[in-house]
């Protein structure tokens, strides 16, 4: 597509230069990070590092002011409201908790029900089961049909008065699969039920606007995003923040501690004790300018190019399926076998370094709905090519035929 220049953005990534012949189809699980972002980490270290909110020299200002900045970049990408809307975390997982914690403790009671979806990544779906079991919560699950897709008239059917959450993914990290997430937003909303989305893997691919999708909260992992690790972010609403207690403490989340009693600081530090990930904070803000920069309309297109290319590809093959079908599913593709195991084809296809993933894709309940031991899945992002996926369909040909 002459929109989309990816021979340019591939110069970008310094990994992908050093290791040309490296197919790489495993960015669900991760991405790689362009200059922009390694360079401004190194630019944070060695120009502005001091302990952030803390002191009162020049330094601990540009650290500072590096990492609020880093928060409104992120607030900015999003679409929300308010900088003071953006919680930094280590990551989707960390987010996940931090909403069981501290709003699932102090607004849920025995009885209460929350909604997950099948399509559910572990991370989604442990944290409400722990909290589920702590304050006798009752969950229940969207099922999905044939396709792939949720069966959205037995979630109307779920929706009830004890109704409380509805948790779900915005793009199935292990199938594809892009639930309707406005309809189900606002059917969660006319039952006075809050929403919380998953855009861990969305992030990399879709606009995501806060305001337009209308949840209460929303959480991803900077390093699926082109970002550093070790750092994410949880988006609430303003006035939910506000009414949520803290969940760890420490430093940075207090107002005044004494013996007798402490005092916390508003949103979002009381949810930020300790040292903060600054520079992988700043690495991230640098990710979503990076994307942010880019035409989003025409990398969308060129992602769904490549998926549609592998798809017909892998349907040209003996004895492969395509799990998951339903119209509008992401960049990311999960293959099954009828004569051979995924992990076998996987090794096989390592052996011609293209790096795939293979397994349950910490989606299990997922993986035994479909009776499946696990797929083999290819995942896609703005760097990868029409001649990586040709390389792979044809290692997966030679594969299979060995195999076989
Ligand atoms: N949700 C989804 C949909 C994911 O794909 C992942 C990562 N595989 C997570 C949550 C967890 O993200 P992290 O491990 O970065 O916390």
């Amino acid at each position: 597509s002459p929109a989309f220049d990816v021979a340019a953005l591939r110069e970008q990534f310094p990994l992908l230069c050093a290791q040309p012949a490296l197919v790489y189809l495993d960015n669900a699980a991760t991405t790689h990070k362009p200059r922009a972002v390694l360079d401004a980490e190194r630019r944070f270290y060695e120009t502005s590092n001091a302990n952030v909110h803390r002191s009162v020299h020049r330094l601990a200002h540009a650290a500072t002011d590096a990492f609020e900045n880093a928060r409104s970049t992120i607030a900015r990408f999003l679409n929300a409201h308010d900088a003071r809307e953006i919680v930094f975390t280590r990551g989707t997982t960390e987010a996940i908790n931090l909403v069981a914690q501290s709003w699932g403790r102090s607004q849920l009671h025995a009885g209460d029900e929350i909604i997950l979806t099948m399509l559910e990544h572990h991370a989604n779906i442990v944290p409400w089961q722990m909290l589920a079991a702590e304050r006798g919560l009752t969950l229940r699950v969207v099922e999905l049909q044939p396709d792939g897709s949720l069966d959205l008239a037995q979630f109307r059917q779920l929706m009830g008065s004890r109704t409380r959450l509805l948790a779900v993914t915005a793009l199935s990290n292990a199938i594809g699969t892009r639930p309707p997430l406005r309809e189900m937003i606002d059917t969660a909303h006319r039952h006075g039920a809050r929403v919380l989305v998953d855009a861990a893997q969305a992030m990399a691919h879709d606009i995501i606007d806060v305001q337009d999708l209308d949840a209460d909260f929303l959480v991803f992992s900077g390093h699926k995003v082109f970002g550093p690790t070790g750092i994410g972010a949880l988006w609430a609403r303003g006035d939910l923040l506000a009414g949520m207690p803290p969940w760890q403490g420490g430093g940075e989340m207090i107002e005044r501690v004494s013996f007798s009693g402490t005092t916390y600081q508003a949103p979002p530090y009381r949810f930020e004790a300790g040292t903060p990930p600054m520079a992988q904070a700043v690495g991230l803000a640098a990710a979503l300018d990076w994307l942010g920069a880019l035409d989003r309309p025409a990398l969308a297109a060129y992602e769904d190019m490549l998926r549609a290319t592998l798809e017909h590809g892998l349907a040209a093959l003996p004895g492969v399926r395509v799990v998951g079908t339903a119209p509008g599913k992401g960049p990311l593709v999960s293959a099954a076998f009828e004569q051979a195991h995924p992990f076998d084809v996987a090794q096989f296809l390592d052996a011609r370094d293209i790096a795939v993933r293979v397994g349950t894709h910490c989606a299990q309940p997922l993986m035994e709905t479909l009776q499946l031991p696990g797929t083999l899945r290819i995942s896609l992002c703005a760097y990868n090519t029409v001649t990586e996926v040709e390389a792979l369909l044809s290692a997966l040909a030679d594969t299979l035929e060995w195999l076989q």
